[in-house]
């Protein structure tokens, strides 16, 4: 298959967007880690930040490529000249999320398709979002992060 766009926040950076990457890049010649940046959702990490993060742990993957956005996220995706959106999918509620997306995206431009990666079992309980409130209460969240976006996380989160 030619080339992908995988869209997401990113913030940050899981093992689970790792798992989908490593997985995606095995699919796709290419595949595009775009890092949306979107003014209605408040994030931990600027935009530099998430980037600069989703380089490092992907660095060693040839056909990887880390790039930001801001908008609509199909019109990006044709920017890149590119036909498809990988999106992972953990739980039922994620369906629900990603079916109203790609549908939406479908009828913005019926040329792009959406396809969605099933998250490997292990990584199918966490999300950036729970993974910050682990953080913030002091647990360990180690399973869930590399260690420098542990250390990164700990260092927002636990300011006094
Ligand atoms: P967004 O705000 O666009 O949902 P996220 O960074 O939260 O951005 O997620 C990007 C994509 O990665 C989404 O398709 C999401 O379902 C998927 N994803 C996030 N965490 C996991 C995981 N643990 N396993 C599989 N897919 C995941």
């Amino acid at each position: 298959m030619d080339r992908a766009v995988y869209p997401g926040s990113f913030d940050p950076i899981t093992y689970g967007h790792l798992d989908i990457i490593q997985r995606g890049a095995r699919l796709f010649e290419q595949l595009i880690v775009a890092v949306a940046t979107n003014p209605h959702k408040s994030s931990l990490f600027t935009i530099e930040e998430r980037l600069a993060m989703a380089r490092e742990l992907t660095k060693d993957i040839p056909n990887v490529i880390v790039d930001s956005f801001v908008g609509i996220t199909v019109k990006y995706v044709q920017s890149k000249g590119c036909r498809t959106i990988l999106r992972g999918m953990r739980t039922m509620s994620d369906f629900e999320n990603e079916l109203q997306l790609a549908q939406g995206n479908r009828a913005m431009e019926p040329s792009i398709e959406t396809i969605l990666l099933l998250t490997s079992g292990e990584y199918s309980h966490f999300s950036s979002h729970r993974i910050k409130e682990i953080v913030e209460l002091g647990g360990d969240a180690s399973c869930f992060v590399p260690p420098s976006i542990l250390e990164a996380m700990k260092k927002k989160l636990r300011r006094a």
